[in-house]
């Protein structure tokens, strides 16, 4: 049995406020945003990192999500500036073993990151 939450979302077992959805990507509003927007970009299938993806599919998916990020982009109006996060490994900050990429907008942020 797959105990991945992400999958869970995806397949409607755990509660989520989706705000876009394809045939290949969900995004939902993450669970503790760290801006006033604050979306995670997933694949429905489930992989944990894209270096384990192998490069056919890297191709075929990563572009599907940028689409998906760049159509909510632009129906939010975000236009004074917005954020694409990916974390992979523990020592980045990944909590959670299934693909996503935060989209952090609404407020301003500092670089590097922490
Ligand atoms: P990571 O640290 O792995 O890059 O990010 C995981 C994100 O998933 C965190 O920002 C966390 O708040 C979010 N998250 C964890 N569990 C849930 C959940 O059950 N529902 C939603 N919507 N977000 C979650
Ligand atoms: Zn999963």
């Amino acid at each position: 049995m797959n105990d991945c939450i992400f999958c869970k979302i995806v397949a409607g077992g755990i509660k989520s406020k989706i705000a876009y959805q394809d045939d290949n990507i969900v995004a939902f509003e993450d669970i503790a945003p760290q801006a006033p927007t604050h979306l995670l970009f997933i694949p429905r299938e489930h992989v944990d990192r894209i270096t384990e993806m192998g490069d056919a599919k890297i191709v075929s998916m990563i572009p599907k999500v940028f689409k998906a990020i760049a159509k909510v982009v632009s129906e939010k109006n975000m236009d004074s500036g917005y954020r694409v996060v990916l974390n992979q490994g523990s020592e980045a900050g990944q909590a959670v073993g299934h693909l996503h990429f935060h989209l952090l907008a609404g407020r301003r942020m500092s670089w590097p990151p922490g």
